[in-house]
């Protein structure tokens, strides 16, 4: 069974500290309903660092394929997402003044368990796309749209006509 790493996020901040690994993607339950199959692991690393204003920082990163099915065709896709952010730990307060000044800085509530697989799990999900499709050129229904313009009408009729 896969561990689930916890840290108390200021701690780890304050001292620089560093997590990293491999999590199966089955791991991840709130990203796996939005998946078409659970194959896969998501590389991820987590690093502690303190800011100039002497705020305590998450760096968060992570790389996985998500394979999901293409929303126009429904066919099978992979998705590669890669997210690397800094998330500033605060406090309730500091939150509360935030929201209110409607701040752009990234933060999170400061835990002294947090749980690291499910932080980088709502990271991706906020990056997920709400229908999820194929580059141009890949998807099949474009592809079959394409087959479908090319051919001349007149060629099927040409392949009807009896040789005498
Ligand atoms: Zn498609």
């Amino acid at each position: 069974m896969y561990a689930r790493p916890f840290i108390d996020s200021l701690d780890f901040a304050r001292n620089g500290n560093l997590i990293n690994g491999s999590v199966p993607i089955e791991e991840l339950h709130r990203l796996v309903d939005a998946l078409n199959d659970r194959q896969g692991s998501m590389q991820f690393a987590v690093r502690g660092s303190v800011n100039k204003q002497d705020g305590a920082v998450l760096r968060v990163s992570a790389q996985v394929d998500l394979h999901l099915l293409c929303q126009r065709c429904l066919e099978k896709m992979v998705l590669p997402v890669v997210i690397d952010t800094q998330l500033l730990l605060c406090s309730q307060a500091e939150l509360d003044i935030l929201e209110d000044e409607g701040d752009e800085v990234d933060c999170i509530l400061a835990d002294t368990n947090l749980d690291v697989i499910a932080l980088l799990e709502e990271e991706i999900l906020l990056t997920l796309p709400i229908a999820p499709r194929h580059e141009a050129g890949q998807c099949e229904v474009a592809k079959n749209d394409k087959l479908a313009a090319g051919k001349n009408p007149f060629a099927v009729l040409a392949g009807l006509k009896v040789v005498k």
